[in-house]
């Protein structure tokens, strides 16, 4: 369950205090131009008394609304509440049938646009905040297509998602482009990523240090390592220990160590056709390591950079609970709001 900080702001009957500017002006003194009842959508508030006032200066005239009103019917409490009972995983027609309980009738359509206000708040909010470590990785979802997936990136300094693409993770070009303006608006210096090829390009392409995500690695390279150990020759097992020693203290000049085992090993011996056997798997894996070495130590040098992508995860995870939802909007930029504010942790 996602856990959603948010604090329903209050809401006023009314506003005993004049306005100290002008909306139009710079004029600073009113009359009282009347008032009027008005009905409003909220848990407790019925209707609150809005003020007009009359500028003395440009003479025209304006409602003062109370504290938690605009000219809306909701209060900015009813709002932010339907957009929480959102985030909570109700559809939008439950949280309309929840908010009949109070005896508020708003309908799910207005929820739906709630929903995309808020997540434009938050992207304005967000749209020039300085980021230095990103977090970069795919959301796959079911029924948008095989190689179609959303990137989603995270500010790993607030763990809140920044910007959604639809974008192919496995196309290095394709995330480059997405990714570029992000960098130069953002100030990012650092990107966390798992170990995708394209990711590897792009972070050499924009100049970007590079962090991949030990979860993964230490995955993919376990199974590797078991498989080798039932395979290659008993005189080579020695091999494998070595690299998971280094795998435990990630030394960050391995690189050599790898390299230099590399060259010992025998080089390729199947022909073009065949399988390879299982020493030549154990020459490639030494040579990827050894390449790949200072990506899975960067955290070691640069302050603040996790050694894992956890929080990137955890952001898809709390996307993934409104993916059913979002699929059936019907734009992709419906769908991005719906997921950006899904995977906010506050607001
Ligand atoms: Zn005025």
């Amino acid at each position: 369950m996602a856990i959603v900080v948010l604090k329903l702001p209050n809401v006023k009957r009314k506003r005993e205090e004049r306005p100290k500017q002008c909306r139009y002006c710079e004029g600073e003194t009113f009359q009282r131009w009347g008032n009027v009842n008005k009905p409003v959508k909220d848990i407790w508030v019925r209707n609150v008394k809005v003020y007009r006032y009359r500028c003395c200066r440009c003479k025209r005239s304006f409602r003062y609304y109370p504290e938690g009103n605009t000219k809306a019917d909701q209060t900015e409490r009813l709002r932010l509440f339907a957009v929480l009972l959102w985030r909570l995983g109700l559809s939008h027609r439950a949280s309309s049938l929840i908010l009949s309980g109070w005896k508020v009738r708003v309908s799910f359509m207005t929820i739906w646009r709630d929903v995309q206000a808020e997540a434009q708040m938050i992207k304005k909010r967000n749209h020039w905040k300085p980021v230095r470590v990103l977090g970069l990785d795919g959301a796959h979802v079911l029924g948008w297509g095989e190689k179609r997936s959303v990137l989603v990136a995270v500010d790993l300094g607030t763990g809140e998602p920044i910007a959604l693409g639809y974008v192919n993770e496995y196309d290095p070009q394709a995330v480059r482009r997405w990714l570029a303006p992000l960098v130069q608006r953002h100030g990012i210096t650092v990107i966390v990523t798992d170990d995708l090829a394209s990711y590897k390009i792009v972070a050499e392409k924009l100049q970007l240090a590079h962090q991949v995500c030990q979860f993964h690695v230490r995955r993919w390279i376990g199974k590797t390592l078991q498989h080798l150990q039932e395979t290659i020759p008993k005189e080579w097992l020695w091999v494998l220990e070595e690299i998971r020693k280094l795998l435990d203290l990630l030394p960050p000049d391995a690189s050599k160590t790898l390299y230099a085992l590399w060259k010992l090993l025998p080089g390729r011996r199947s022909k073009r056709n065949q399988a390879r056997l299982a020493l030549e798997q154990l020459r490639n894996l030494l040579l990827r390591l050894s390449q790949d070495w200072p990506r899975f130590c960067a955290f070691q040098s640069e302050p603040q950079v996790p050694w894992t992508n956890n929080s990137t995860e955890q952001v898809i995870g709390r996307m993934k609970m409104r993916t059913r939802t979002v699929r059936g909007y019907k734009s992709w930029s419906g769908m991005q709001s719906g997921l950006l504010l899904a995977g906010t942790y506050t607001t």
